[in-house]
């Protein structure tokens, strides 16, 4: 549709409907933002932001016809993509599929079943720990899966992976699950794998409980936990929360924003559980953040532009990690964080590689934007295979 055409198609429906928002009447639509005021100004106007951190350029929005036409009346510069469902009841189309974790996305109960079921079957290499608990009060759990510990000689190494820290991120549950798995079959069959003799996988399958339950139930494009921040509005972007760099540039001090850094870093109990639990641990040698969208391997810094002191370690490391994962299909970057995607403070790979020297990487799954957050679950698959051989790569990089 040409941009022409699409402008009067808006005003018609936003004077035909007025403000009404009818029921799967929604609209993907790309909107211009050539500077920092613009983006602002976005990010301040209710719009539902889709990418997975908005930056200059292009920002994809959800939003009714009405409120794409309210966009282009306050001067913003959009664009039509597609049409979508009502994002309110995108969980509707999941909830009663029958489930194989490879083929279709779970919900939070789903997930925390799957991750029961494995402790089930490989009670001696699969162990659970509460770390915290949401705003909601839903417990926040970590999966050991690794050899039982020993006592005396060297710790263990620990990998420490996470998901769903951004609730609309699903695929990222997706993947930590089919991780889990992988390990704790590899490690009943120990002819199988040359490592995991003194490594030990921390999987958190849902950093952000409440979130990801809302995204099932009232908004599928929901990004942040679920504070109460006042005055009407709700949630801390729980990646925006960590101490290293919290407070500076592509974070936001409104608590509407969808980058809302909240009050002071480690504010929030999901990330402030994280922090204890990792303080405890004697080595962290890796961590992987995952999320999507953009299939970008991410190390440190994010907070500055100034390289990291192990910048060649971390860069080496990525590029490894890089040549598996690009064997399914997808085609992955790498890059500091702050340069290949943004500047961004207080995010979670800053923290954990300043405190524990960890090989920290934030790996944003597939896909570049064609689908972004609702990726196909046909797409599932591959994404779970490649973040599989990524993960093993690490875990022969970050040595016993
Ligand atoms: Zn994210």
């Amino acid at each position: 549709m040409s941009t022409f055409r699409f402008q009067l198609a808006i005003l018609t429906v936003a004077v035909v409907l007025g403000t009404a928002h009818a029921e799967g009447d929604h609209w993907r639509i790309k909107v211009s933002v050539p500077d920092s005021a613009t983006l602002n100004r976005l990010l301040e106007s209710g719009a539902n932001v889709l990418d997975c951190c908005p930056h200059l350029g292009h920002t994809h929005v959800a939003t009714t016809k009405p409120d794409a036409a309210l966009l282009q009346l306050r001067g913003f510069q959009i664009e039509f993509v597609n049409e979508m469902p009502d994002p309110a009841n995108w969980g509707r189309f999941y909830e009663h599929v029958p489930a194989d974790y490879r083929d279709t996305y779970f919900n939070a109960d789903q997930i925390l079943a799957h991750f029961e079921g494995l402790r089930a079957q490989y009670p001696t290499f699969v162990t659970r720990s509460q770390i915290g608990t949401s705003i909601n009060s839903e417990p926040i759990w970590v999966y050991r899966v690794g050899r039982p510990l020993k006592i005396g000689g060297t710790p263990e190494n620990a990998f420490i992976i996470i998901g769903l820290t951004h609730a609309r991120e699903w695929v990222s549950g997706s993947v930590v699950m089919h991780v889990a798995t992988k390990a704790a079959q590899n490690l009943s069959t120990p002819q199988a794998v040359p490592f995991m003799t003194n490594q030990t996988l921390y999987v958190v399958p849902i950093l952000n409980p409440d979130g990801y339950r809302f995204t099932w139930t009232n908004n599928r494009y929901w990004r942040k936990n679920r504070r109460n921040n006042g005055g009407g509005n709700f949630g801390v972007d729980l990646n925006r929360n960590y101490a290293k760099g919290w407070g500076g540039g592509g974070s936001s001090g409104s608590p509407g924003s969808e980058t809302y850094r909240g009050t002071a870093p480690f504010s929030e109990p999901e990330t402030a559980g994280l922090r204890d639990f990792t303080l405890s641990l004697p080595r962290v040698g890796a961590v992987v953040d995952f999320h999507n969208y953009s299939q970008k391997i991410l190390w440190p810094w994010s907070y500055t532009t100034a390289a990291p002191p192990h910048r060649q370690m971390l860069s080496d490391t990525a590029a490894l990690i890089e040549a598996q994962m690009d064997g399914f299909g997808a085609n992955y970057d790498h890059g500091q964080g702050s340069i290949a995607l943004y500047i961004a403070g207080g995010t979670s790979k800053d923290w954990f590689y300043d405190v524990k020297g960890s090989r920290s990487y934030t790996i944003e799954l597939r896909d570049t934007g064609a689908f972004g957050f609702e990726l196909p679950p046909s797409q599932i698959r591959p994404t779970q295979d490649e973040a599989w051989a990524g993960v093993v790569e690490m875990l022969k990089i970050m040595g016993p």
